[in-house]
């Protein structure tokens, strides 16, 4: 963008102060454009158009029917582009073209499943005293703001707007400064689909200028934040400075928990896949396998083989990776992965960089790592790339307690054939979702998703996003 503007109010806005940041092509590491950096006057600027819409302005009357029509034509719009959305997905993240054409599909589907959901938020009446009736009916915050990371931009912005906007709320977002270029397009093309100005906003920039400044901001009610757990702190704190809640998606170290009776060929592939998907830049991704000692050995091995044809190259050669999303996060992830050579941690297997990547692009091998003390950094601390450590158990209480080892608490999964096993895994590993014999990171737009501990808290995705995008009210009507 060679003009680089917000979305405020429903027209293209420049930044007040006039602050640019320059946006790297993660394939490239060539600077292909410059985005806004926002300014509080920026912050105050969207805020204000938000809390226009929702107070006085078209949005703030609308009833769900019309809301639901919106966010489906919304939907059917994204779907209309998803070409060319897809096309500026893969160029601003390095995602391979068929990966973000994918991630363009299920933001699409946000918009359907949120668009068909909401008319279907009902409150309830609660038996009371005699001469009274009583209902709780669930209403938006008002003005929410959205801070989103760099890894899933697209979906994400389907993944916090459309529950929030199916509720009635009008929206800040501000997605992260390494790859806002789609949230810019959909901001535009929200308006084509009939949300009236002011209902979406997006103003981009750094997470301590004007992130920081959102969630800190007076207008706000309510704030949705992804990201990594340190700023989640951060802005849980900015949030009880001015009374309000928040829901945090954070990290995560994933456990898959493989046992000695689990079908291997439907588990393999699954596994693989789980911390190869975008680059292993998922905060659900399967980062930590955890194996039934007796079978150790041989689950590594074949492993190890699909490992090495795990293929990393540039979005258009649509390979199984792409690169990692900036320098900066390349070196953090290299760190580890040297770091764990020189403690000694065995190296099982290694993918592979295609031939033709540019040099200059941010590209890592994705790499297994074998056993590990159960303490070690890359045994419990989150990556954030292509890295997956495998850990031997002894029986199923040492892979609870190993399973359960870690600050975080996102996604886990399963793999045996024994069904009663099942069921004391599923009551006892400390996770948001458990997947059994299968591994979604993060999986349907209809499940709810979210963590404990360090993973974060609230509920997006399904009907708990609608619950955590509205409050309830209560009222007593006394008529004798
Ligand atoms: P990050 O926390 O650095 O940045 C996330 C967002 O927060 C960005 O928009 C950034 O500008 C903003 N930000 C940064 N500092 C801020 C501050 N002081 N005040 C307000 N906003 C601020 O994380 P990242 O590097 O973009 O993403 C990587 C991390 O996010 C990983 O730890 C990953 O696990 C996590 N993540 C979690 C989920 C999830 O759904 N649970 C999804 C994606 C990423």
């Amino acid at each position: 963008m060679s003009d680089p503007k917000n979305f405020i109010n429903g027209a293209w806005t420049s930044s007040v102060d006039g602050g640019t940041l320059d946006v790297f092509e993660p394939a490239t590491g060539a600077v292909i454009g410059q985005i806004v950096d926002s300014s509080q006057a920026d912050v105050d600027a969207a805020v204000k158009a938000a809390r226009d819409a929702f107070d006085t302005g078209a949005w703030g009357k609308t009833t769900a029917i019309e809301r639901g029509r919106i966010l489906q034509r919304f939907g059917d719009l994204i779907l209309r582009d998803a070409d060319r959305l897809a096309e500026c997905e893969a160029r601003d993240t390095g995602k391979p073209v068929t990966v973000a054409r994918n991630d363009i599909i299920a933001l699409a589907r946000y918009f359907e499943f949120y668009g068909g959901a909401a008319d279907k938020l009902h409150g309830e009446t609660v038996p009371y005293l005699a001469g009274y009736t009583v209902t709780v009916i669930p209403e938006p915050h008002g003005v929410t703001g959205h801070i989103l990371p760099w890894n899933y931009p697209a979906q994400m912005f389907g993944r916090t707007l459309a529950p929030a906007l199916a509720v009635g709320n009008a929206t800040v977002l501000k997605p992260a400064e390494d790859a806002c270029a789609t949230a810019l397009l959909l901001a535009e093309l929200a308006t084509e689909a009939g949300f009236p100005a002011g209902a979406i906003n997006v103003i981009t920039g750094r997470g301590a200028a004007s992130g920081a400044a959102l969630a800190a901001h007076p207008g706000v009610d309510f704030m949705s934040f992804t990201g990594s757990p340190e700023v989640g702190q951060i802005i849980q704190k900015l949030c009880a400075d001015h009374y309000i809640t928040c829901t945090l998606e954070l990290g995560g170290k994933s456990p898959q928990i493989v046992f000695a009776d689990a079908d291997l060929d439907a588990a393999v592939p699954v596994i693989v896949k789980a911390i190869t998907q975008n680059s292993g830049q998922t905060c659900s991704a399967g980062s930590r396998l955890l194996v039934e000692r007796s079978i150790y050995d041989a689950v590594v091995a074949r492993l190890s083989e699909a490992f090495g044809k795990v293929r990393v190259g540039a979005p258009e050669a649509d390979l199984d990776c792409g690169p990692i999303i900036t320098a900066k996060q390349k070196t953090r992830v290299l760190g580890f992965i040297e770091r764990a050579k020189a403690a000694g941690v065995q190296v099982l297997a290694e993918g592979q960089i295609a031939e033709g990547a540019p040099a200059e692009g941010f590209y890592v091998k994705p790499t297994l790592f074998g056993p590990t003390p159960r303490d070690s950094e890359i045994a419990r601390e989150e990556v954030f790339g292509p890295v997956l450590v495998a850990l031997p158990f002894d029986d199923e209480d040492d892979a609870i307690r190993l399973a359960n080892d870690t600050d975080y608490g996102l996604v886990a999964a399963v793999w045996t054939r024994d069904g009663a096993r099942q069921m004391r895994l599923g009551r006892k590993v400390r996770t948001g979702q458990l997947f059994v014999n299968c591994y979604g990171a993060g999986a349907g737009i209809e499940l709810p998703f979210g963590g404990a501990g360090k993973s974060g808290h609230g509920r997006e995705k399904g009907f708990a996003a609608l619950h955590d995008f509205s409050k309830t009210k209560t009222t007593v009507f006394n008529h004798g």
